[in-house]
């Protein structure tokens, strides 16, 4: 799995952060998304899933 976000597109709602506190942060100073890591371990798969789909601003690309 590769992960690439579009930051122009977050809205900072914090949705992949809660879905995947170990691949997504965001920025202290504006909420937006900060990517962790592009590559999580298999184990976090589901959890990187859930977060694209829960995003609202479709800013969460995930190559499989
Ligand atoms: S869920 Fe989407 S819009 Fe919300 S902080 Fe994460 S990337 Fe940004």
């Amino acid at each position: 799995m590769r992960i690439t976000i579009d930051q122009d597109k977050c809205v900072a709602s914090g949705q992949c952060v809660t879905a995947a506190m170990d691949v997504f942060d965001q920025r202290d100073e504006d909420g937006i998304v900060v990517l962790l890591t592009s590559t999580p371990p298999a184990e976090l798969a589901d959890d990187v899933r859930q977060a694209a789909i829960l995003c609202p601003a479709l800013a969460i690309h995930i190559e499989e």
